[in-house]
């Protein structure tokens, strides 16, 4: 689609969708009678700038359905996103909600040429997570076969990967891995006796050192695929063939970048918080939805012929950002620089604490079977390099503890890299 129908097609939705939410929702109707907004002030996509931003807080507020529009009889699924803390966020499905949900991620699944004759594994987790049934229905709708193996059970799931002739792998980066592990350590199956040849990952961040490990360990086409919770679940965008950038489905989800500081929005290419307005949603529209990641937009056409602006990688979640010692630090650029070392896996855990009034950065890596020794003098070698390019790349001085290979937990669905412990004192 041209840019200008693109535009036509944004600002048709909005504005439909600006004066549902005011009409059906007291909270919609509140927050902008709060800024003295109507509905007639927005005639254009641009005007969205206008409207008030739906926070984390303010969905944990309307606990659980404030945020519906319509009658619980058009309510055909209801999910809930993990929610570390507190009550989880739930979002809530018409017909039509489900079926553009499925569309989208159908359009990531395409990028890999999924289709009739697939088999797609689908190894999130099935349940309230949206990761299993959004998986799920995007393969269905491109008229794949689902395999709805769900996540863990791993040596089950390597088994019927091989003897099913599963071709496409969707779940976390960190299972893929963990996958991909189980089936070299296995001396029941091979990968060279799979079928597999596309994996969709994501649900957290993950770098092209890991897209790197993932293709070589599996024999895949690797594709990232980008969502959340609040704007249905996966499918929100994903990688085409160029594997240069997420296209968003923007005539569905609308992103903008905004300084997390000022609110306003940042310079066109600039880095920032994304936020989405679910143009499309019936049940549970968002207007404005801070996501709290970090990324920007890329406007310049994209060499597939697709016009959907593309998204870079996701730098992190402004929340999972440590300062220590006053330097901003993401888990993820631990993770870049593993990738880089061969001797290392690419599994790693940071414990942060403060001891006599200064940070502790302490990070637990593994080193592959055939390096690792637990003589000190005889890890030097290994470590020293480690040791300098965190030091260079992220600035700061890290404690780090070689283990030997598997003595980091592995994990099912999503992957947990970090424990501050500051949280825990006061
Ligand atoms: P929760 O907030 O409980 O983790 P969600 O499953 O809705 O619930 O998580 C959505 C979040 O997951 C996104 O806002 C983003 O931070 C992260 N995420 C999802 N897909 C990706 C991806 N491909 N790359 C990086 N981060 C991702
Ligand atoms: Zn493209």
């Amino acid at each position: 689609m041209s840019r200008e129908d693109m535009t036509k097609l944004q600002s048709e939705r909005l504005v439909k969708l600006v004066k549902t939410c005011y009409e059906k929702s007291d909270f919609y109707r509140r927050k902008m009678d709060e800024m003295g907004v109507k509905p007639e002030d927005i005639k254009d996509i641009k005007d969205i700038v206008k409207l008030p931003f739906t926070t984390k807080t303010d969905l944990r507020d309307e606990y659980p359905f404030g945020l519906q529009v319509v009658p619980q009889s058009e309510v055909v699924r209801i999910h809930a996103s993990s929610g570390t803390t507190g009550k989880p966020v739930v979002d809530t499905y018409t017909k039509n909600d489900v079926d553009n949900w499925a569309e989208g991620v159908a359009r990531v699944m395409a990028a890999g040429n999924v289709g009739p004759g697939d088999i797609v594994q689908v190894s999130y987790g099935y349940g309230l997570f949206t990761g299993g049934l959004g998986a799920h229905d995007g393969a269905a709708k491109l008229g794949a076969c689902q395999l709805p193996t769900s996540a863990g059970n791993t040596e089950k799931q390597i088994m019927l990967m091989q003897d099913f002739g599963s071709t496409a792998l969707a779940c976390t980066p960190s299972y893929a891995l963990r996958l991909a592990e189980a089936i070299h350590q296995s001396d029941k199956v091979s990968i060279d006796n799979m079928k597999l040849r596309v994996g969709f990952f994501g649900a957290e961040p993950w770098t092209e050192g890991m897209r790197k490990e993932l293709q070589e360990k599996l024999h895949i086409e690797a594709f990232d695929i980008y969502g959340l919770t609040e704007m249905s679940g996966p499918g929100v965008g994903g990688e085409c063939e160029m594997h240069d950038g997420t296209h968003l489905w923007e005539d569905m989800f609308y992103p903008e970048i905004i300084n997390p500081d000022t609110l306003e929005p940042v310079a066109p290419g600039e880095f920032g918080e994304l936020v989405f307005t679910s143009l499309c949603k019936e049940a549970m529209p968002i207007i404005r939805y801070r996501t709290r990641d970090l990324t920007r937009l890329i406007y310049e056409p994209c060499k597939c012929g697709r016009t959907a602006v593309r998204m870079d990688r996701i730098l992190g979640r402004s929340d999972d950002m440590l300062i220590i010692r006053g330097v901003n630090v993401f888990p993820s650029q631990i993770e870049t620089v593993l990738t880089e070392f061969p001797a290392f896996q690419p599994y790693y855990f940071i414990t942060v604490d403060r001891v006599s009034n200064e940070d502790t950065f302490d990070l637990d890596v593994e080193l592959r079977l055939e390096f690792f020794s637990n003589d000190p003098a005889k890890q030097m070698p290994f470590m020293k390099p480690l040791y300098d390019r965190i030091v260079s790349l992220v600035g700061i001085r890290p404690n780090i503890h070689i283990l030997p290979p598997g003595a980091i937990a592995r994990s099912e669905g999503k992957a947990k890299h970090v424990l501050d412990k500051r949280n825990f004192k006061n």
